[in-house]
This record gives structure tokens, sequence and C-alpha cells, in this order.
């Protein structure tokens, strides 16, 4: 079955909501074997919803819309739908009883307002959608040739609460036969960017097996997302099975889990299954590399603390960084961040020290070192090593991808068997992200 949505609402074109309720719907509807095929947006105009309701309908003959059925005068979803379905409005005076009810039950004084009695309008021949959220009532109208389009309320948390009590059943109820199944699988990468992963997927990104790639590129990495779809359950996970290991084969390497895994997380667990404590140091971040690692529940027995070394002064006095190499090399440097690194775990008596270094801008770029620039410093088992790359983004961003790169850093430093010989390893100074 095809579905199209039509979300409603001045506030989604002028870009002050975001529409979370068309993501929210098409996730709900591809779980049943429903797939949406087209989204609209249009203002509050009862025009508007007219022309893209019809044009929906004429293609899918099944509508959802959100939006617009509250008691105000720019809600005029239903009676422009009725017309399209040529209806006419009734009063349905249980639904102002119940109001009425809820109007007392929530302690409010006087009279139910009049243009809450507007809720209680409804086209002829509709089935209620009941509303365990709210006042507004949602609304599934039907033709004779059973082309039908369900109201939904705009507010996200009602509209999620009448999908789930109300119309994903009488959806359900109308999938013919076997319906498809959709099955997905995300592995997350980081450390290398979007194109060049393309480009090492090579053929493997056109899909022989039928299981559709998605890039889904963010500060965390680039999330690849496998989907599966078929009549046959066990053939659809099948596919994707095969498909995630040929995947897996290339990209590997730069995978850290699946799902919504956390790198923190999974840097902690591997730091704890080797018995090594950690500690931190960060000037750029400011303290998200610890709060990244700190969010995580447990992190207690294997982060012993940090310093937030913003300062100069602060980078000498609590970490012991040579003021000689701060001006010989500058605050952002990999001998500063090695001196940083081996400093955390000095003071601590950690096993790791692991510390970021850069420039978030918007300010203090230079032709040498430009926005975006990090250096990061490890400390592991009496070795220091470092790496520098240049991130892209905003200074939030800058910032959030530098406490990912350490924290891949350790990871893939971690994975790696330690050598033995004391001595310096610098890793090349290849760029983490793209
Ligand atoms: P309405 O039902 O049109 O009165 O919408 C009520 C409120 O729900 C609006 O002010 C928005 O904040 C929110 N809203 C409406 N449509 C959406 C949407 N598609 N996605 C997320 N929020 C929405
Ligand atoms: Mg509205």
């Amino acid at each position: 079955m095809n579905v199209e949505i039509v979300t409603i609402g001045d506030e989604l074109l002028l870009g002050f909501t975001i529409d979370t309720n068309a993501a929210h719907l098409a996730r709900q509807l591809a779980a049943i074997g429903v797939q949406i095929t087209r989204r609209q947006t249009c203002g509050d105009s009862a025009a508007e919803i007219a022309s893209a309701v019809r044009e929906a309908l004429e293609r899918t003959g099944a509508v959802i819309t959100t939006g617009g059925l509250g008691p105000t005068s720019d809600d005029m979803t239903k009676e422009s739908i009725a017309a399209i379905f040529g209806r006419a409005m009734e009063r349905h005076e249980d639904i102002v009883d119940a109001l009425k009810t809820r109007w007392k039950a929530w302690g409010r004084s006087g009279e139910l307002p009049l243009s809450n009695h507007q809720q209680a309008m409804i086209p002829a021949g509709a089935r209620i959608l009941k509303n365990g959220h709210g006042t507004a009532p949602g609304i599934w109208l039907e033709d004779e040739r059973g082309r039908w389009v369900a109201m939904l309320p705009g507010v996200p948390r009602e509209m999620r609460g009448m999908l789930a009590d109300e119309l994903l059943p009488l959806v359900r109820a109308r999938v013919i036969g076997e319906p498809e199944v959709i099955v997905s699988r995300t592995l997350r990468t980081t450390g290398v960017g979007e194109s060049a992963v393309a480009d090492q997927l090579g053929h493997l990104a056109k899909n022989p097996e039928g299981v559709a790639l998605a890039y889904l590129p963010g500060w965390e990495g680039v999330d690849l997302r496998l989907t599966s779809r078929g009549r046959n359950a066990a053939a659809a996970a099948v596919a994707l099975e095969k498909a995630g290991r040929a995947l897996l084969a290339v990209v590997g390497p730069a995978t850290y889990g699946e799902g919504d895994t956390d790198l923190a997380a999974v840097v902690l667990a591997t730091l704890r299954a080797r018995g090594m404590m950690l500690a931190v140091a960060e000037s750029c971040t400011g303290g998200l590399l610890g709060a990244r690692l700190t969010a995580i529940p447990g992190s207690s027995d294997v982060v012993l603390g940090g310093v937030i070394a913003y300062a100069n002064g602060i980078k000498e006095r609590l970490l012991q960084v040579d003021a000689e190499v701060l001006k010989a090399n500058g605050a952002v440097s990999e001998p500063v961040a090695r001196e940083m690194a081996a400093g955390a775990a000095r003071a601590t008596s950690a096993d790791v020290g692991l510390s970021i270094t850069g420039i978030a801008g918007p300010g203090g770029g230079s032709a040498e070192k430009p926005i975006g620039t990090v250096c990061f410093g490890l400390f592991m088992q009496g070795k220091v090593s470092s790496a520098r790359a240049v991130m892209i983004g905003d200074r939030d961003e800058i910032r959030r991808r530098a406490a990912q790169a350490a924290l891949n850093l350790l990871l893939r430093a971690l994975a790696e068997p330690v050598p033995d010989a004391d001595t310096e390893t610098v890793f090349a100074a290849r760029p983490l992200q793209e």
C-alpha cells in the first residue's frame, strides 16, 4: 500500500517549526509495510490544502494529513477536505459534551470557549479518531471507492498518540495479503569522509543484492544504512546480512558499531576490558570529551578525570607542558598535544592520557593553522603519539567533531598491537574528517 503525507501549517513553510510529524509517520508506517511515496507541506490556506490533498488522492487514494485541526480560524483542514469529498459539516453533541467535561476537569472557570465548539464540527459520514492527549479529534474520511484521508492534529505528542492508538490499526487492517517487510541495519563509521567512503565502496554502492544503501553523514561520522525490502521476511533478512558482510569487508576498519552505538561507550568498554584507566586534557573542547565519556553509565571504573587546560598557564602548571615547547610550536600543535596527554596521565596516574588542542573559531585561524585545526595527543603505556586534522563546520561542530576524532584515535590505538620499543610514535598527519 502506498500513502502520501500532507503536513499543514504556515510555521512549517516559514521554517520556524521542523516537520518532525512527516518523519515520524514515515517510520511508523514503514514498520507495518506501508510505503510513503510522496510528502507535501502546505500553509494554512483552504485552497492549498484542498489542491495538495486532491492531487495526492488521485495518485494513491490514501492520504494522511497533520495540522490545522485546532479551534482557531487558521485551522481549516476539515472543511477543505470535506469539500473534496462533497460532505457537509455536522455538529457532534457528544464531542461538545466531552469537551465540556474536560474543561471542568481541568478546573477552568466559566463556559467552554465558543471556538472550542468548532472542534465538534465533523464532516458527514466521517469516522472519529479519538484524541487521548488533547482536545482536537482526528478524522477518517472515506469515499465509496475506498479512497481515504486521515486527518491528525499537528501537535507532535497528540499526533503520535493518535497514530499509535487509532490510525495504525486502521491502516494495518487495509494492508492486503502479506505486508511488505522492510528491514534495515546501520553501520557507524568515523574518521573517513562521505565521498571517501563512497569511493572505497565502489561497486557495492550500486547494490547488487537489491539492498538500498544510504549515506548519512554527520559530525559523528558517516552512518551507512542498508535497507532491504520484500514479501518474505527471511529472504529480506538474508539479503541484508549478505550486504552487511560485503560492506564490512570494505569499511570494517572505520566502523565502530551498529545502530545508535556511541563511540564513547565502545572506547570505555575496550579500556575496561584491558583494565586501563583514562584521563583527559582538553583545550578547545573545554570538557566535551570528558562529558561524552562520563555520560556513559558506569564510566567511573575507567575515567579518572581530566583537566580543562584552556589557558597556556594551566597547560604549564597543571599538565607540566614545557613553556619552551609552547612558545616554539604554539598551543595548537602536536608537540603540545603530546605533552598535554602525558601530563594528564602523570597528574592522575592513569594508564592512558588523551588530549585535544585546536582552533574552534570563528577567530584565531591562520594560513598555517586554519580554523578547525585540531591536534590530538595520546599517552599510552609510556608512549606518546599525536595526530593533526582539520575539522569542518562552525565552532560547535568543530568541537564535537574533535571530541569524536579523539575517541576514534584512542580506539584505533587500542586495536593495534602495542609496540614494545619505548619510542615516540607520530601518527601520519592525515585528515580524520573530510
Ligand atoms: P496545529 O494542529 O496545526 O494547530 O499545530 C499545532 C502545533 O503543532 C504547531 O504550532 C506546531 O508547533 C506543531 N506542529 C504542527 N505541525 C507539525 C509538524 N508537521 N511537525 C512538527 N510539529 C508540528
Ligand atoms: Mg496550525
